[in-house]
């Protein structure tokens, strides 16, 4: 094989190669973990191994880099429309662009702290009192199988009218329809909805009052598995 790079040029290349792909691995395996798993999972999960926690980061800027808009952005612009003076809860907040970007005080959430604002605990469990925030976020980051009772967190603690925001990836969702009506039925009554990205959905709600007893059936999102590349 004729190649320009001298032999020790060529091996390099191939270890970064190879490093990469390891990288990639297991960026999607943790992301199938905490796709499949509770909420407490992903946090004993990234409690044993915050190298982990790393590594699925930047796999995850890696993916949200090749979207044309980064979903966090959004809910940017639509805060900087609202008073200042709303109180914002973060729920996964990873590397706190949300709280670095707005005027608002921010309670940053996630499992490991990427910077000193976050405060470490599992989103199903926040160290706020009732009704205590205006603006709840949720921004790619609905990923345990516990979704109602992590949503039943951020009805707790939002006021009431206070604001609901998700944005999650478009495929995940089943059907919207029912993914609305279980809302509802948790206390959330849909203010708008932006379904016009193929990459993500943004979704606003509004606290009607406490979730009304029973599962809310119609509230599953598919795992997001990313492909190999
Ligand atoms: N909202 C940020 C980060 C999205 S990545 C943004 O849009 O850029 C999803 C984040 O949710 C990750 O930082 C992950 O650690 C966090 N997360 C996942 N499960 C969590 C849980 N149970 N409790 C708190 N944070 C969680």
């Amino acid at each position: 094989e004729a190649s320009p790079q001298p032999r020790s040029g060529r091996s390099a290349a191939l270890r970064a190669r190879m490093e990469e792909r390891l990288l990639g691995a297991r960026f999607r395996y943790l992301n199938q973990q905490l796709y499949s798993g509770s909420s407490r999972d992903a946090a004993r999960l990234f409690r044993a191994d915050p190298a982990a926690f790393q590594l699925y980061h930047r796999g995850f800027e890696r993916q949200v880099q090749r979207w044309p808009e980064r979903p966090v952005q959004r809910i940017v612009r639509y805060l900087r429309r609202r008073p200042a003076s709303l109180v914002v809860a973060d729920f996964g907040c990873g590397d706190c662009t949300l709280a670095t970007s707005v005027r608002n005080q921010v309670h940053c959430f996630d499992l490991v702290p990427l910077t000193p604002q976050v405060t470490v605990c599992d989103m199903a469990e926040v160290p706020l009192a009732d009704e205590s925030v205006d603006v709840a976020v949720f921004c790619l980051s609905l990923m345990a199988t516990n979704l109602q009772e992590i949503l039943g967190e951020a009805n707790r603690v939002l006021k009431l009218g206070g604001t609901l925001m998700v944005a999650e990836v478009a495929s995940r969702f089943e059907d919207i329809r029912a993914f609305l009506k279980a809302m509802a039925q948790l206390g959330f009554r849909t203010v708008s909805k932006d379904l016009s990205s193929s990459y993500f959905y943004l979704l606003e709600f509004a606290k009607t009052g406490p979730a009304r007893a029973g599962t809310a059936h119609g509230l599953r999102l598919r795992p997001c598995l990313y492909k190999r590349r």
